[in-house]
């Protein structure tokens, strides 16, 4: 779902919260796939040889690339819903995110929005 969408069909508030439950998220799969890495390198500490070791190798490298993905969305999504947040406030009254989208630009990287409480439009860059 876009950002225009999803202001559309929750108002901006919920769709900023949504974000950010949606980004920490992921925030706690990096955290568990760092508690993985160190329980994988504690057993490889441990010296057992043959399919153990193996076991510890192969989740070293699945919890790595799972938590570098995941940290990477969750800062991804953070920035990109603060990006917005700190333009949603009206220059006009400082009304903050009671606006609704008037138009969008084809790939979705602008929008136009209008202040719901006195009306004065503004150009976001999300
Ligand atoms: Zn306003």
């Amino acid at each position: 779902m876009g950002v225009a969408e999803g202001i559309r069909k929750h108002g901006f508030r919920k769709w900023y919260e949504r974000e950010l439950l949606g980004s920490h998220g992921w925030l706690v799969l990096t955290f568990l796939c760092t508690i993985g890495l160190f329980a994988a390198f504690e057993g490889l500490s441990l010296g057992r040889g043959g399919d153990a070791r193996l076991g510890n190798l192969v989740a070293i490298g699945v919890c790595g690339v799972v938590g570098v993905v995941a940290l990477r969305r969750y800062l991804g999504r953070l920035m990109h819903a603060e990006a917005a947040a700190n333009q949603a406030v009206c220059a006009r009254c400082e009304a903050y995110g009671r606006l609704e989208v008037t138009a969008e630009d084809r790939a979705g990287e602008q929008l136009r929005v209008r202040c719901r409480r006195c009306g004065h439009e503004w150009t976001m860059h999300v």
